[in-house]
């Protein structure tokens, strides 16, 4: 059963553009903006690493939602978008199948099939990424703790 993953394009230009906007301008109005502008992103938080410090946040993080982490500001900045996964996986059977593929945002014309990974996971709920330290400046860094938490049902069973 071939199962193909997708991404809507559209949806991920909205993250593109999300970051440029931010690159430009961070107000507590302009992040607000920005999550009532684009239906896929639920909530954003920016926080500035070296005051250890949120700088601006809105929106409500959703259930069956991922994040993605970004850096601005030279890795002074920590974006930290959660938003409705632009990647999804559809069953194809025969080739007209493709033609109706649609992501949730409604867009059919603007998505792009992309080469299965195996270290992509699309329920992120049980393995929730890790923002990715390495390029940040090494005074922000030591400041910078990734907490691990474990859900529940995911934690090891202890022996008896
Ligand atoms: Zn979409």
């Amino acid at each position: 059963m071939p199962l193909y993953e997708f991404e809507c394009i559209k949806c991920r230009n909205n993250i593109d553009k999300t970051l440029k906007e931010l690159e430009k301008k961070i107000t507590k109005k302009s992040v607000l903006d920005l999550v009532n502008k684009y239906e896929n992103i639920n909530a954003i938080e920016v926080v500035d690493l070296v005051n250890n410090k949120i700088v601006a946040k809105a929106g409500k993080n959703a259930k069956e939602a991922i994040f993605m982490d970004f850096y601005l500001n030279e890795g002074n900045t920590l974006v930290l978008i959660n938003l409705r996964n632009y990647r999804f996986s559809e069953l194809i059977y025969v080739s007209e199948d493709e033609k109706n593929v649609k992501c949730a945002c409604g867009e059919k014309k603007n998505i792009e099939k992309v080469i299965s990974t195996f270290s992509f996971t699309s329920d992120l709920s049980t393995d929730m990424p890790t923002p990715d330290l390495s390029n940040l400046p090494p005074s922000v860094r030591a400041q910078t703790s990734v907490g691990e938490y474990i859900e529940e049902k995911d934690r090891p069973k202890k022996n008896r």
